[in-house]
């Protein structure tokens, strides 16, 4: 059925002039299957039970089957989700965490705001990855965790990173708000590390309408301190046995995502197909394409192209009225709020080279071939282009 739709939409799309190509558009998804997703909306509000209603638990226990992990508890965004994780280890004041520097902001900024510092680790160009290779030479005494991301939809190098977390004695906190359904040797995202964070935020590859996230973990123990801290920390009302927030995932939003759950293994195949599209029709002597680790499933939450010429290619797609973006055009450890932790611009060369040079160009489960035909010509126009004048 939503495949049938997936073509009729294509075709009568196609068979427009194109004048805009979006970076994702989720009003397509949303006429997919908007009568299942208000009827799911309705039940929550015929119910009136918003916070913690049974839409929850419901989707807790899908999210923990989906990703094969024993628990998996709603929390209110990826960011908490990350907060909490390091709150249910707890990390916090005195100790340090190592992460990369070329992530979204909040992995950096949880760290810091549960009161520990970051410590980054530059990384593996192809994968824009965390460098497993370099991450043993800022150990400490104090360093606790470590906290991969899984950029772009595709896994860091989870094993030698386990092994280094074995030998220190460090917990593995997985950032897959990027990664939902990705594989790294036949394992779920978020089923690797002692725990995994996600995001539900709109644009991720399984998006909620508002803010949302989850964490992922096999231990009962590290379960029981999460449900508990995402209520303030009491078991019961006016009782508070540790220090929480209030973190709980909206049943709204809940009762959106288990309807959106049915759908995303197709929506990352879409994704997968797409993406194999432009790598097919994107000449690599013009820009690097993305690359798949062999060990990976990438989910394609972006496709990112890297061009020298990036910031003249930028605004060429742009004036052509194809929407990019740069994710992220600074690395954390350059960030003005983290200045406080001493790093220099040439201290993580790799990621500050990543940042001039990543380009995001359009790619979302219901982008047309026609679309993306658009794309490629204009990204071709505009190195043709260049070359006239060189
Ligand atoms: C989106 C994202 C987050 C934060 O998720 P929110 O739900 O927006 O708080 C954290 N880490 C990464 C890598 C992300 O992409």
């Amino acid at each position: 059925m939503h495949n049938i739709l997936q073509d009729r939409r294509d075709s009568s799309i196609s068979n427009h002039v194109i004048t805009h190509v979006p970076l994702i558009d989720l009003k397509r998804q949303y006429r997919n299957i908007k009568e299942e997703i208000l009827s799911s909306i309705e039940q929550v509000l015929e119910s009136q039970s918003f916070i913690l209603g049974p839409q929850v638990e419901e989707f807790e226990k899908l999210m923990a089957s989906y990703c094969n992990t024993k628990h998996a508890i709603g929390v209110s965004s990826g960011t908490d989700a990350l907060f909490l994780a390091l709150r249910a280890l707890e990390i916090g004041s005195g100790d340090e965490v190592i992460t990369t520097p070329f992530t979204f902001f909040a992995t950096a900024g949880s760290i810091c705001n549960a009161g520990a510092t970051p410590v980054f680790v530059d990384i593996d160009p192809e994968s824009y990855n965390v460098s497993a290779d370099l991450i043993k030479k800022r150990i400490t005494k104090k360093t606790k965790a470590i906290i991969p991301v899984h950029l772009y939809g595709q896994c860091a190098d989870m094993e030698p990173i386990s092994e280094i977390a074995k030998e220190y004695n460090l917990k593995v906190i997985e950032d897959a708000a990027q990664a939902i359904g990705a594989e790294y040797k036949n394992r779920k995202a978020g089923s690797i590390g002692d725990l995994g964070c996600f995001s539900f935020f709109p644009s991720k590859n399984l998006g909620g309408f508002g803010d949302g996230g989850m964490i992922t973990c096999d231990s009962d123990e590290l379960a029981e301190k999460i449900y508990l801290l995402r209520v303030h920390g009491g078991k019961t009302k006016n009782y508070y046995s540790s220090l929480g927030i209030n973190g709980r995932l909206d049943t709204l939003q809940a009762s959106i995502l288990i309807t959106k759950l049915r759908y995303l293994d197709q929506w990352n195949e879409n994704r997968r197909q797409k993406a194999s599209y432009y790598m097919k029709q994107l000449d690599e002597a013009n820009v690097t394409l993305p690359k798949t680790m062999p060990f990976n499933k990438h989910v394609f939450h972006l496709f990112v192209i890297r061009s020298k010429e990036r910031d003249e290619l930028l605004e060429f797609l742009r004036a052509n009225k194809i929407d990019c973006f740069v994710h992220y055009p600074i690395p954390q450890h350059l960030q003005e709020c983290l200045k406080f932790l001493g790093y220099q611009e040439g201290d993580m060369p790799e990621a500050e080279k990543a940042a001039k040079e990543v380009l995001a160009i359009p790619l979302f489960p219901e982008i047309t071939y026609g679309e993306q035909d658009y794309v490629i010509k204009t990204v071709k126009a505009f190195y043709s282009s260049m070359s006239k004048i060189n």
